[in-house]
């Protein structure tokens, strides 16, 4: 026999919790009222409730809130406190500004290759400035259009181009290659698999069918993960929470300024789980647009035992100090340093991205 948890203390502790890795205010505002409403009931009526799975009927208490109390009451600490228990007792703003330090490149950037402002060459000065050892260069593929996506034979000259870029930049920086590989519709990748295998990181992300149901999102997404190639699941819910920041925007983007998008619809555990299996990871991307993945899922993500990248998905130089961004969000959902794998040098990067292959 397990002694059942205080279901009301834990609603508190979440809310709390929340509030304090600054949560969106109907979020916090669900656990709240959930505690609210519990508190005036007798124990008993909760844990009948909790047993006939009628707690929903109460006004302010909803499936989430619900599945917290039934798990308290079992004995179990709830899954959703225990994510956020990672960041208990850490100062946050310090473990952000340790993230951020830990950092020694950023596995998403563009050049005027395809949608971004700027030439590579600026990039990685820019990149160099701000104390970077690399940056993985990751233009779009074939099939993004609007973003000049690269042909197999321009990604071809690209390469070619790097090597040459490399060779003129100052010691202990380099441009590693790249993709941000389009994840077509039944999951394969948008690029060739020589040219694939020849790049040092592989990003993959879905930019189009983003309202597909989820059942056929996640067979999409699966079906990409477990292609040897990717090594970076980017921007997975493909969400756009605010407007761009002015100037934001590359050529290829002015048409989409206004955009907000909710996230698509897929199954986060099963994703997460075989990004953890094979050891791929999950990108945090940097653009306050797009703050993706969610919080919530970042914590699933941990829990799941992903690592990730912290990258900035830069279109522009001034873009590329974004990370600070995504450290933040990171540091909020209890993400350390040893699992943010653009914390490790670049040799250490490329061999970890090969052996997905090999
Ligand atoms: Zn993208
Ligand atoms: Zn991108």
């Amino acid at each position: 026999m397990t002694t059942p948890r205080d279901p009301v203390a834990d609603l508190r502790r979440i809310a709390f919790l929340l509030e304090r890795a600054n949560e969106a205010t109907y979020r916090v505002r669900a656990f709240r009222s959930a505690a609210k409403t519990l508190s005036a009931l007798p124990a008993e009526e909760v844990a009948q409730r909790a047993a006939a799975g009628t707690l929903t009927e109460l006004s302010g208490v909803g499936d989430v809130t619900a599945r917290c109390v039934a798990e308290s009451l079992a004995g179990e600490e709830p899954v959703y406190l225990r994510r956020l228990l990672a960041t208990e007792g850490v100062d946050l703003d310090d473990a952000a500004a340790a993230l951020r330090s830990a950092l020694r490149g950023d596995c998403h950037t563009h050049s005027d290759w395809s949608d971004g402002g700027s030439p590579i060459e600026e990039m990685a000065l820019a990149a160099v400035e701000l104390g970077h050892e690399y940056v993985v260069l990751t233009d779009h593929s074939p099939s993004l259009k609007v973003a000049r996506g690269l042909t197999a034979d321009r990604l071809k000259k690209q390469l070619d181009y790097v090597a040459a870029v490399n060779a003129a930049l100052p010691q202990g920086f380099r441009i590693l290659t790249g993709i941000e590989v389009d994840i077509l519709a039944d999951g394969s990748l948008d690029q060739t698999d020589e040219l694939l295998s020849r790049l040092d990181v592989v990003v993959g992300s879905v930019h189009s069918g983003l309202r597909d149901d989820s059942a056929r999102m996640t067979r999409r997404m699966l079906r990409a993960i477990e292609n040897p190639h990717l090594d970076v699941l980017g921007h997975c819910t493909g969400r756009m929470v605010a407007n761009r920041p002015a100037g934001a925007e590359g050529p290829g983007d002015r048409g989409h300024r206004k955009r907000l998008r909710p996230p698509s619809d897929f199954d986060a555990a099963a994703v997460f789980a075989a990004c953890a299996a094979h050891g791929k990871a999950v990108e945090i991307n940097s653009r306050p647009e797009r703050q993706d993945p969610p919080k919530r899922l970042i914590r699933q993500a941990l829990e799941a035992g992903c690592v990730f990248t912290i990258s900035t998905d830069a279109h522009a130089p001034g873009q590329l100090d974004w990370q600070r961004f995504g450290c933040e969000r990171a540091a909020l959902c209890g993400v350390s340093a040893d699992r943010v794998v653009n914390t490790w040098k670049a040799d250490q990067l490329v061999d970890w991205a090969a052996g997905h292959s090999a």
